[in-house]
């Protein structure tokens, strides 16, 4: 290998920026950390090299460890706080760059990770077992990212000037090495996670229920977050009168695998250790809501504890017994939340050891507990409109069995009346009293038909008996149910039919009154001189009844509420005509049973079109 004349610092060299170079194109931490500190072993002479990298909580884990075996079996994983070796740092002797710490030096009861089992020379550069050397690794701003630590020059010797020269080079390329790995994982992690998110938000906007974006959440964040287990509670609502859970919104709650909190038990017992399912979920609870305040998750893991004005000594020891249960080495709390209210929590569970979770993560989960709080307060809402709406649907129902009930009571006495009144008129009582008397009964009695066909004809229970119906024939005779009237007002009534007739589905009567009211309303609401076109055509497979009149018209705002029961117009021509407002709404009604369709095209001042398209029968 060796070129003559080239030192073996400058073979050093070439080989280690070969090295380097390599390194910088990997794409894992670990393995751009184990290749250098392998380089350094290989190429520079010495018989140990260990990388430290330093984390977010202010330790050194020794990340690779290369050279001497027994050397790797007790150092790789070690973690020890950072002050230690910047203690190291402060009293060693500063070789440029490097930071050498002669035996000497060192405190009388100094510990020590791993001292190499050699003799040292009788010489006066003699390396020691109890000397140390670091290389500090720093990021492109001068951030310590990490420490190369070497041990047992193969040559015995402590390095020469050219030796540490190159040492510190190599250190430079191997700290910025390891930043860009550091950069790239964090940035892998972000990816990773932000898919996670990206899934689980694309879930809870496509999906209405709880439940299944619940279930379709685990395994996005299974994956996303690399947990093992996983927690998903969702609390009881407590309403604006105080009303809390049961009944209206009721909490749901999930786990990942699904029999997660009764293997809990057994596990506790084995340990002597007991939780209730209760106190878990008050633990949960009672966590998740100050997390939500502070708009933070809760960690317990290797490195991490939450802070104890988040939760408390007491809740921390149960967390640890919920911890063993779960055989987790790491959970994360991340509460659920909508607005100032806490709705759930999510709890992340890691079973392997060197997991602790990171602060991209933190924040990530925050994000999904946001998310996830916002889809939990929906379907809140979305369960309370349906309650409401079901609520309204009751009490609808009530009414028009109120309206029946009563409408019944009426019919009676109304009939006798009727009976003596025209039993009067046939033994020749009359005058103006009679008379009134005779339209006022009238009156009654076809508010009250009305008010009975309106509740039979709303009635869901009341099932339609289909047959094929003819339309011809029926609207002959509407003609002749509305032509007195027509005559007297001097209207003109056209009817327009197909050759071929057309026959719906449906049931006779139903349609007979539909078609009686729409056409009695052209004839009621046209002034004399006026016309009614009466039209019946096939259109796109349905038959098209259709009644045109050159009456009053409709305004915009009367069209709104044209099928409210009991409403009639704002026009002062229209409420001159006796009326009670059930008319249309009947006709909607029967249209509706009917799976048919109306249109109503109408303009004040010029005519109404009322369109009623009917299944054809088959
Ligand atoms: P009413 O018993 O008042 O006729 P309806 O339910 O049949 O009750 O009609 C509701 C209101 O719609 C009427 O009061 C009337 O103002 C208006 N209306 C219905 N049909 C017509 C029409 N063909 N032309 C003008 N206004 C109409």
């Amino acid at each position: 290998m060796s070129e003559t004349g080239t030192s073996p610092e400058v073979l050093a060299l070439r080989s280690l920026h070969a090295i380097i170079t390599s390194v910088h194109e990997m794409e894992d931490l670990q393995g751009v950390l184990q290749t250098a500190a392998q380089g350094v072993v290989d190429v520079l002479g010495f018989e140990v090299a260990v990388i430290d990298c330093v984390d977010d909580h202010g330790y050194v884990e020794a990340l690779a460890v290369a050279g001497d075996p027994d050397a790797v079996a007790t150092m790789k994983s070690r973690r020890i706080p950072l002050i230690e070796i910047l203690a190291e740092f402060d009293i060693a002797e500063p070789w440029g760059l490097l930071k050498f710490v002669p035996h000497d030096r060192l405190e009388a009861d100094a510990e020590t990770s791993w001292v190499p089992d050699i003799e040292p020379l009788d010489v006066p550069d003699a390396w020691h077992p109890l000397d140390a050397l670091y290389a500090p690794l720093e990021g492109p701003t001068g951030e310590l990212v990490g420490v190369l630590s070497v041990d047992v020059p193969v040559n015995r010797r402590r390095p020469g000037p050219l030796a540490r020269q190159v040492l510190e080079m190599y250190a430079v390329q191997a700290g910025l090495a390891i930043h860009h790995a550091q950069e790239r994982a964090r940035l892998n992690e972000r990816i990773r996670l932000g898919a996670a998110v990206r899934t689980i938000l694309e879930t809870a906007s496509r999906e209405l229920d709880l439940r299944t974006i619940i279930d379709d959440s685990f395994v996005p964040l299974a994956d996303g977050f690399r947990c093992d287990r996983l927690l998903i509670r969702v609390l009881d609502q407590v309403d604006d009168q105080g009303r809390s859970g049961a009944g209206h919104a009721p909490g749901a709650g999930a786990t990942y695998p699904p029999d997660l909190l009764d293997s809990m038990a057994p596990r506790l017992a084995e340990l002597g250790e007991r939780l209730s399912g209760v106190e878990l979920l008050a633990l949960g609870e009672r966590i998740a809501r100050e997390c939500w305040a502070r708009k933070t998750t809760c960690v317990v893991d290797e490195l991490a504890v939450p802070p104890e004005d988040l939760v408390g000594p007491v809740d921390l020891a149960l967390l640890r017994i919920m911890m063993t249960g779960l055989d987790a080495t790491g959970v994360m709390l991340v509460p659920l939340g909508s607005g100032a209210s806490c709705v759930g929590y999510l709890t992340l569970v890691r079973a392997a050891e060197g997991s602790a979770w990171t602060e991209a993560e933190s924040d990530a989960a925050l994000e999904v507990g946001r998310e996830m709080g916002r889809v939990v307060h929906r379907t809140h809402l979305y369960q309370r409109e349906r309650e409401l709406v079901a609520e309204l649907q009751e009490l609808d129902r009530y009414k028009g069995e109120m309206i029946a009930t009563i409408t019944h009571e009426l019919k009676n006495p109304l009939t006798a009346i009727r009976g003596y009144v025209e039993l009067l008129s046939e033994q020749g009582v009359g005058g103006r009293g009679m008379e009134a008397i005779e339209r006022n009964v009238t009156r009654l009695v076809n508010l009250t038909d009305d008010l009975l066909l309106l509740a039979k004809v709303s009635d869901p229970h009341r099932v339609l008996v289909s047959s094929p119906v003819p339309l011809g024939p029926l609207v002959e005779e509407v003609v002749d149910a509305v032509g007195v009237q027509a005559q007297r007002k001097g209207l003109r009534i056209d009817v327009a039919r197909p050759e071929r007739d057309l026959v719906v589905s449906g049931e006779r009567d139903e349609l007979a009154r539909m078609m009686v009211n729409i056409v009695g309303n052209a004839v009621k609401y046209t002034p004399e001189g006026g016309s009614v076109t009466l039209c019946l055509e096939p259109v796109d497979g349905r038959a098209a009844f259709r009644c045109s009149d050159t009456g009053l018209g409709i305004s915009a705002d009367d069209l709104g509420r044209l099928f409210d029961e009991f409403d009639r117009s704002s026009n002062p021509d229209a409420q001159a005509q006796p009326g009670s407002g059930l008319g249309l709404a009947i006709v909607q009604r029967i249209v509706e049973r009917h799976r048919a369709e109306l249109v109503v095209d109408s303009e004040l001042g010029t005519g109404s079109t009322f369109s009623v398209l009917l299944p054809l029968a088959p």
